[in-house]
């Protein structure tokens, strides 16, 4: 064995000393475990959730999310720190496993070596790199923590005693590995690649004293390591475990369809007041923040100086858990402590959420910020009414006229009057290959009208055998939804399936990202599957099929740029298809700063448009400031909502010579009529 590079097991270490190492990690694995089931069984005091379904996808699920590390990839800083110092800990806890594997199962059972010859060279190799990386790592998170002072990133005990702590376990265990060298002096150290330098600096010591050193720095390396465990459930690095277990129950959904409350006549409490309202995963889910901030950095609201900082949200809720937990546990009473909505949350942060789903979307660890600031809203409205004073009025209109206006239903067909040809609809045609859902917005607001009347001009310019419903139609329910009043949606669903379901039809459109959303995603809840395609999808095929043509030059030596509904882009990834119009009619397109997935909102989702706003500080001015940041002369919008709310803005802003259209006004604008020459033909 002379020659052959081994592992000496627990070299220069007093078996009384391994002992005491033995039991003093033993201790601390339990006491963290001990903290963790702690937290385990406050999760386990929400609502009952099935979990164990798809056990494959949930696996799969943590593979991408906690192992890859897929949206702590996003952004280049934040990931190579994390993967670093991830990876690091990942291998040198396995290099340990191996270790104990050799020491303990094949040297103690079969009187063998697992760790010898060149798969013991590479295992030096790869640990010693590990710890490097580790402290680069670590080195990285304390510099944008503390030099760079990101304001997503707060400091605190736990972040200024966990971080030199892992850091100094790293480094710890690098020294131990100098000083075994400098006394071996195997002819193999040089592929300990870190060790062996600092080895070097060893050498020359008297080898008793360099045996002491070794035993004590061993000693104080373990004893940091049990330290590390003892600290982890009630630190950030709770989300060792918190994260992956989160990432693995939380739910399977679409992302644009909320959660229906089951049983609604009969349910007793309607919405979350207590965090016994949720479900256990959702509780789960409020201790697996990392609190890395990426979905305060995105956050419209935030930005715009509203009441509401996601993070916190979560945070808040993590605490109120912690504070609620002998209560949650059952050793106190029902009686006391803090109101969850009213005192922990309050309402006016409820009620700034546009559910952008910005902040889902970025959070590394699948936290869902909607569903909770939903489920509180859902309280205050079905249980307390306490809603604004506007929204209130609108859900209202909408449940009295089947409108947000109040506006009579024989109104929904006025649109059609400027038109210089019949629009059908569906009591007298009985049938069509697509159904037309024009939307409260597109059928009563004048300045959306003209949008509806764009699109109607293109369909009838196409040829397209379709219909409207007309007075038979109402809103689909999302404000209702969205506002928390789930009782309303769900009857505004009911009735509009049953409608739908008298036709005979191949696809519904919709020029409304809201409507597309929710009879795409929601209405199967409620056995309504539909095909459905929004109005920049159903144009974009028609372009491709040359069923309309557009002149190309139209706008040519113009710029444009386009903004992503947060319902048609991050909620259902549709992209490209508005892109595609923005730029059909010959106008340069111009990405803003923040586009396609990562688009700011425009302020008006989540029922958030029958909010008044104060203050002059807006999302709408944000965003729009970011459009005339492109420099482009025209904005292209593709919802109803956010073009009401960047023409306010552009309004507010005095930014007269912005033109915003909706897409579909573009293609309506540069349409070569039928029977006149396409520009192909000319
Ligand atoms: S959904 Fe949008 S507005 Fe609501 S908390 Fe998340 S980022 Fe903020
Ligand atoms: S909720 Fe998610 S994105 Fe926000 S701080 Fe926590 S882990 Fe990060």
């Amino acid at each position: 064995m002379e020659n052959i590079p081994w592992r000496i097991s627990y070299y220069n270490i007093a078996v009384l000393l391994r002992v005491f190492m033995f039991v003093t990690i033993g201790l601390s694995v339990l006491v963290m475990a001990w903290g963790l089931a702690r937290r385990y069984r406050l999760w386990r005091s929400g609502q009952p959730q099935v979990v164990s379904d798809r056990p494959l996808a949930r696996l799969g699920r943590v593979f991408v999310y906690a192992v890859v590390q897929l949206r702590v990839l996003r952004q280049r800083y934040p990931a190579a720190m994390h993967l670093m110092i991830f990876w690091a800990m990942a291998l040198l806890f396995i290099g340990t496993t191996l270790a104990a594997i050799d020491t303990d199962i094949f040297e103690l059972l079969f009187r063998a070596k697992l760790l010898k010859g060149d798969f013991y060279l590479a295992y030096k190799v790869a640990l010693d790199l590990a710890g490097l990386f580790g402290l680069i790592g670590l080195g990285l998170a304390v510099y944008r923590r503390y030099v760079q002072s990101s304001p997503r990133l707060n400091v605190d005990w736990r972040f200024n005693t966990t971080l030199p702590l892992l850091a100094f376990i790293l480094l710890s265990g690098l020294v131990v590995e100098a000083l075994r060298l400098a006394i071996q002096q195997p002819a193999w150290a040089p592929f300990s690649v870190v060790g062996y330098p600092i080895s070097l600096l060893f050498r020359g010591g008297a080898e008793p004293g360099l045996r002491a050193t070794h035993q004590a720095a061993w000693t104080i390396h373990f004893a940091a390591v049990a330290a590390f465990f003892v600290l982890i459930p009630w630190t950030n690095m709770a989300h060792i475990f918190t994260s992956p277990f989160n990432i693995f129950v939380a739910p399977f959904r679409a992302r644009g369809a909320l959660n229906p409350i089951p049983d609604l006549e009969q349910a007793e409490r309607l919405g979350a007041s207590r965090l016994t309202d949720f479900s256990w995963p959702q509780l789960a889910s409020l201790d697996a923040c990392t609190e890395c901030g990426r979905c305060q950095a995105v956050c419209p609201a935030y930005e715009a100086r509203q009441p509401l900082n996601p993070k916190y949200l979560i945070l808040d809720l993590q605490h109120h858990m912690t504070a609620e937990g002998p209560r949650l546990l059952g050793r106190t009473d029902g009686a006391g402590g803090r109101a969850m909505v009213g005192d922990v949350i309050k309402p006016e942060t409820l009620w700034a959420c546009t559910t952008c789903y910005h902040c889902v979307y970025e959070c590394p660890v699948l936290i869902d910020h909607v569903d909770a600031v939903v489920e509180m809203r859902r309280y205050l409205a079905l249980m307390e009414g306490e809603l604004p004073a506007s929204l209130a009025t609108t859900l209202t209109n909408i449940e009295r006229a089947g409108n947000p206006w109040k506006q009579p239903r024989r109104k929904r067909t006025a649109w059609t009057q400027a038109l210089d040809f019949e629009v059908p609809v569906m009591a007298n045609v009985g049938e069509a290959e697509v159904l037309w859902w024009v939307g409260c917005a597109g059928s009563y607001d004048p300045r959306n009208q003209k949008v509806t009347r764009a699109l109607a001009q293109i369909l009838h310019a196409a040829g397209v055998n379709y219909a409207i419903l007309g007075e038979e139609e109402t809103c689909n329910g999302d404000p209702a939804r969205r506002a928390g009043n789930e009782y309303l949606f769900q009857q505004l669903a009911q009735a509009n399936i049953e409608t739908l379901k008298q036709y005979k039809f191949k696809v519904i459109l919709t020029q409304c990202p809201h409507c597309y959303n929710t009879l795409l995603n929601e209405y199967p809840q409620f056995g309504g599957d539909f095909q459905v395609m929004h109005h920049t999808q159903y144009i974009e095929a028609l372009l491709a099929e040359q069923n309309i043509s557009v002149r190309p030059d139209h706008d040519r030596g113009q710029q444009v740029t386009f903004h992503d509904p947060c319902y048609l882009g991050r909620y259902n990834d549709e992209y490209e298809a508005p892109r595609v119009l923005a730029a059909a009619s010959g106008m340069q397109l111009v990405e803003m700063a923040r586009s396609r997935d990562r688009a700011m909102c425009c302020g008006g989702g989540g029922a958030r448009v029958w909010i008044e706003e104060e203050g002059d500080v807006r999302i709408n001015r944000n965003r729009l400031a970011q459009i005339r940041a492109t420099g482009a002369g025209q904005a292209a919008a593709a919802c109803p909502f956010c073009l009401t709310m960047l023409e306010d803005a552009r309004g507010a802003l005095g930014a007269d010579d912005l033109v915003i259209r909706d897409v579909a006004e573009i293609v309506a604008d540069a349409l070569v009529a039928p029977g006149q020459a396409r520009p192909q033909d000319r």
